[in-house]
């Protein structure tokens, strides 16, 4: 297999109550899981259309491969996003450049809760680091991977799928997006932070 589900360095419960070790168990075992499973079956669907040089089917393996890949790299850096045992806010260079390209950290906190609030159907919130112009960005991410650029990369995400919260929320989204910040790894953001500002120069500029 291409492609593998990664293990969670902590226990389903560990989130609990922010989110629910019922939530966590069902959400990694079996949604992101799947994503796995169909990001390889894309890939062997693409080898064998190669093998008989029928490409009549390429588009939608096409779709395929960006929904689930992206389905697959999104939990990923999700369940690495969170922890038990967190600082409550960012350090260092990272808390510099928050203030920087958001103001202060509230309106950092406002703008992301916006972003994860008013997703139309389902998607992600992004802190991302854009390499074109080197700066933060806050987006929204539909689906698994629509409406973002090439050369973003994300750094702090936010589930915003049902699954990621009915058990546990209803329909009370600003419950769980609120409860999103007691758990976020802020040492896990800033290692993305530093390694996507380490490599982002050489992506485009040479
Ligand atoms: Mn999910």
């Amino acid at each position: 297999m291409t492609y593998t589900l990664p293990e969670l360095t902590y226990d389903y419960g560990a989130l609990d109550p922010s989110i629910s070790g019922e939530i966590m168990e069902l959400h990694h075992s079996k949604h992101h899981a799947a994503y796995v499973a169909g990001a390889n079956q894309a890939l062997e669907q693409m080898a064998e259309a190669r093998d008989s040089g029928n490409f009549g089917t390429l588009p939608k393996l096409e779709k395929d491969l960006a929904f689930h890949l992206g389905g697959h790299t999104n939990h990923s850096i999700f369940w690495k996003n969170m922890g038990p045992d967190s600082p409550d806010r960012p350090s260092g260079e990272l808390a510099a450049a928050i203030d920087e390209f958001f103001g202060d950290f509230d309106k950092f906190v406002a703008q992301f809760n916006a972003a994860a609030l008013s997703i139309q159907g389902s998607g992600w919130a992004l802190l991302s680091w854009d390499a074109v112009a080197s700066r933060l960005n806050i987006n929204q991410l539909y689906d698994q991977q629509g409406n973002v650029a090439v050369l973003t990369t994300p750094l702090l995400m936010l589930d915003m799928w049902e699954h990621a919260f009915y058990l546990d929320y209803k329909n009370v989204k600003g419950d769980y997006v609120k409860a999103f910040w007691n758990i976020v790894n802020w040492s896990d953001v800033e290692m993305r932070f530093n390694a996507a500002k380490k490599h982002a120069s050489s992506l485009l500029l040479g």
